[in-house]
């Protein structure tokens, strides 16, 4: 192995370690939660909600059994570790997979229905429109069986067909335990459910650059595999999609636009839908520790625009009219929404009338996809002087922390997160008991 490779390896290593310290302590804590998996459950956990999407429609998250890789630290910016430990057994752990799609099918009206908001024009193509996820990943065997999987394919299924609409399921899966799904015995049984649900399977990516996909993000994800899984999608009919993640540490903020703008084109090169995450701020994570810490700040409302922005000039170059050609996660993080998101974040440059004309264009934006809703925001916040300390801002960090290479920024990060770990603890623990008196 060459020193480049060692040192690669072991900064991996390390940030696991750290993940792996935040996350006991979180579980520690989600013992004390209501043990929601007695219950059918549709999509809400710790307060989240089904409306908290990656669109104007409905996401249910199936909590099963917890993400292997959220135990394994990976995933730095990941907090799904906060769904509460459960003390079912481990079958019945399992089985709310079918306990719970019941639920959703026994208040269709209510929660699939009554939560589209489209206000685009696939809204006359697609009766219904919504996500379906654990966790972590539909497909892997540590949270759903094949057999629980089957089962609740088939509930949709059925109840799809008996209503006789016409749906588009986006299906949430990591890239390993698809392509293990598409070379086993289950995909003859699920791949007609997934075509009579017209799915698209958006898979965890984060990012198309190998560093801040696997050493920041810490994905554990090789684009041969990413690759691999499209391809054999693209022979069989199935439209992919993948998360791009833009709330990277160590990285300056017009590192981040390109970093997403990069991934934007390489995903639609291949055409792949590219759903855009903006930073989810969760506590016991370790972009939370290094915000504490002054390390990290979240990016401002103006990156987020010019994201959007390049995200939207790119995919219209493919876009078709039967489909989306880009999805956008909820603004504000969550499920659950974190206390602090890039709106309220105290450290952005962006003033709050600038912040506001943002957030509420790029609301809209995600209900309707009218991106001509962009060239009025870029208008209204164009003459404010925040404008100018914005771009101030830019020049300097690229100037001073962009001057750094970025291993050596990671690295610095990463050590110093390995010292302040305890005092960070410390003060979650201070932070909780305060909350609870
Ligand atoms: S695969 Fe998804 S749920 Fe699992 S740790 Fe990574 S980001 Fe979190
Ligand atoms: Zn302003």
């Amino acid at each position: 192995m060459s020193k480049l490779n060692a040192d690669y390896e072991n900064l991996v290593k390390r940030t696991q370690a750290i993940n792996r310290r935040l996350r006991i302590e979180l579980f520690k804590i989600s013992e004390k939660l209501p043990d929601i998996r007695r219950k059918p459950f549709f999509g809400q956990f710790v307060n989240g909600m089904a409306t908290e999407s990656l669109g104007p429609f409905p996401e249910f998250i199936l909590p099963t059994h917890p993400c292997s890789r959220t135990l394994q630290g990976y995933c730095s910016p990941c907090f799904f570790s906060k769904v509460p430990m459960s003390s079912l057994s481990r079958e019945d752990i399992y089985n709310s997979l079918v306990v719970q799609t019941q639920y959703i099918i026994e208040h269709f009206d209510e929660i699939v229905i009554g939560f589209q908001s489209r206000e685009d024009s696939l809204k006359n193509k697609f009766d219904v429109t919504f996500c379906y996820a654990c966790n972590g990943s539909l497909f892997s065997d540590a949270e759903t069986t094949q057999s629980t999987r089957k089962q609740a394919f088939q509930m949709l299924a059925d109840e799809i067909e008996k209503r006789n609409l016409r749906p588009l399921t986006y299906i949430e899966t990591c890239v390993t335990d698809y392509l293990d799904f598409l070379s086993s015995n289950e995909f003859d049984i699920i791949f007609p459910l997934l075509k009579k649900l017209n799915a698209v399977i958006c898979f965890g990516f984060e990012s198309a650059n190998d560093v801040t996909r696997n050493l920041i993000y810490l994905k554990n994800l090789s684009l041969i595999d990413f690759e691999k899984a499209v391809e054999i999608n693209t022979k069989l009919g199935v439209q992919s999609a993948a998360f791009l993640y833009s709330g990277f540490h160590s990285m300056t903020q017009n590192e981040v636009i390109n970093d997403v703008t990069n991934s934007v084109a390489y995903l639609t090169s291949k055409r792949v839908m590219p759903i855009i995450m903006y930073p989810n701020l969760q506590e016991y994570t370790l972009p939370h520790l290094l915000y504490q810490a002054g390390r990290y700040n979240l990016i401002d409302p103006r990156t987020a625009l010019k994201i959007f922005e390049n995200t939207d000039a790119i995919t219209k170059r493919i876009a078709q009219d039967n489909r989306d050609f880009w999805l956008m996660g909820d603004l504000f993080g969550g499920p659950p929404a974190p206390p602090t998101n890039f709106f309220n974040n105290k450290h952005k440059i962006t003033c709050s009338c600038c912040t506001e004309n943002i957030r509420n264009a790029l609301q809209q934006i995600r209900k309707s996809h009218d991106s001509s809703l962009l060239n009025f925001c870029k208008k209204s916040i164009s003459s404010c002087e925040c404008q100018l300390k914005y771009r101030d801002m830019l020049i300097e960090e690229d100037l001073t922390y962009g001057r750094k290479d970025i291993i050596e920024r990671i690295s610095e990060n990463i050590e110093f997160a390995e010292q302040y770990c305890a005092d960070y603890l410390n003060y979650m623990h201070k932070k909780e008991k305060a909350q609870e008196c």
